[in-house]
């Protein structure tokens, strides 16, 4: 099985290689089953390289964000952030913000931010709630979160987090992923502007939906130098079965499967948890999580530099394993 897959492979790379920017799709199916046609079937760093920047650009497209990422391109500052400092907490160690800034030249979003007291620069990790969560749930320990932002805060991190949670498209010609994601790499870009950020030391990480926007973010903005996706590693199959369909957006599932977008990741740090009490219909079990890992490794195998995707099983549920998360973090952006 393994071996017919790599000759298919090896096979493909010449096709894949002359296909390449065209219109025509390549076509395999996983160890799942399933068929994505946009698969990376490479053999190469470069080959991984043209693929996803490839891939980005069509998904940006299909997500309806390609003029707001051009214009990004250009200029960082093409939307000014007129970011707003609406209430000020002292933690202790650590000073908790609520802010507001621009996301879109139209539209404006909330978010959390977290300095630590020290000296120098820190690094930063975006942190991402579920389905029914909200920008402040990260923050809070008795959560399916574990307050894994709150943890991080303590630990010396920058940390922000938005609310990813709603089910409209906010404006018109968006769509709701393309929204999302938008507004994470908005926070990121943010991050960047402050003088306490190691703007080279960025991460992401989140429970569920906000498993999967952690997905997104690692794999759309290659800042992120280290990606923790707890409690959403699957396959599409499964989410079409006893899961909100929020996840999918044209172009995305006749096109792909959740093992591409992490794909996008490779060669950085990608840590997915998964936990064993995990069930379908509705959940995000561990068989199949461990199918997914097999294809993402495909895309690590090629191009690593040691930052190898990493599976982890733990005895709970679906919750977030903050320590393990935390250690992650401290392993893939120290200085
Ligand atoms: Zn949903």
């Amino acid at each position: 099985m393994r071996l017919s897959q790599r000759c298919l492979s090896l096979g493909a790379v010449l096709l894949a290689a002359l296909a390449f920017g065209s219109t025509i799709p390549s076509s395999s199916a996983d160890s799942a089953g399933e068929t994505h046609r946009r698969k990376f079937m490479g053999d190469s760093p470069e080959a991984l390289r043209a693929w996803q920047d490839g891939t980005r650009k069509f998904l940006f497209d299909r997500m309806h964000l390609t003029d707001l990422m051009d214009d990004r391109s250009k200029d960082l500052d093409s939307i000014p952030f007129e970011a707003k400092v609406l209430s000020s907490e002292d933690k202790g160690t650590y000073v908790l913000e609520e802010i507001e800034l621009n996301s879109t030249p139209d539209r404006r979003i909330k978010a959390i931010l977290t300095r630590p007291k020290t000296e120098g620069k820190s690094a930063a990790v975006v942190c991402i709630h579920g389905h029914g969560g909200t920008r402040q749930v990260v923050h809070d320990p008795a959560s399916l979160y574990r307050g894994f932002a709150k943890d991080l805060a303590e630990r010396g991190y920058v940390t922000i987090s938005t609310d990813v949670g709603q089910h409209e498209v906010y404006e018109e010609g968006r769509t709701l992923m393309g929204e999302r994601l938008w507004d994470l790499i908005r926070c990121t870009d943010y991050l960047t502007t402050l003088d306490q950020v190691d703007a080279d030391r960025l991460g992401c990480g989140g429970l569920s939906l906000g498993g999967e926007m952690a997905m997104w973010l690692g794999a759309m903005d290659p800042r992120m130098k280290g990606t923790v996706s707890s409690g959403f590693l699957t396959t599409v199959e499964n989410m079409q079965d006893g899961h909100c369909m929020c996840w999918d957006f044209p172009g995305f599932s006749d096109n792909f499967t959740f093992s591409d977008i992490y794909a996008l990741i490779a060669p950085r740090a990608l840590l997915c948890q998964i936990g064993a009490k995990e069930r379908e219909p509705g959940g995000f079990p561990p068989n199949l999580a461990y199918r997914a890992m097999d294809d993402i490794q495909q895309a690590y195998a090629v191009g690593s530099n040691g930052h190898l995707a990493t599976l982890s099983i733990h005895s709970d549920g679906h919750v977030y394993q903050s320590a393990e998360g935390a250690a992650f973090f401290d392993k893939h952006l120290q200085d």
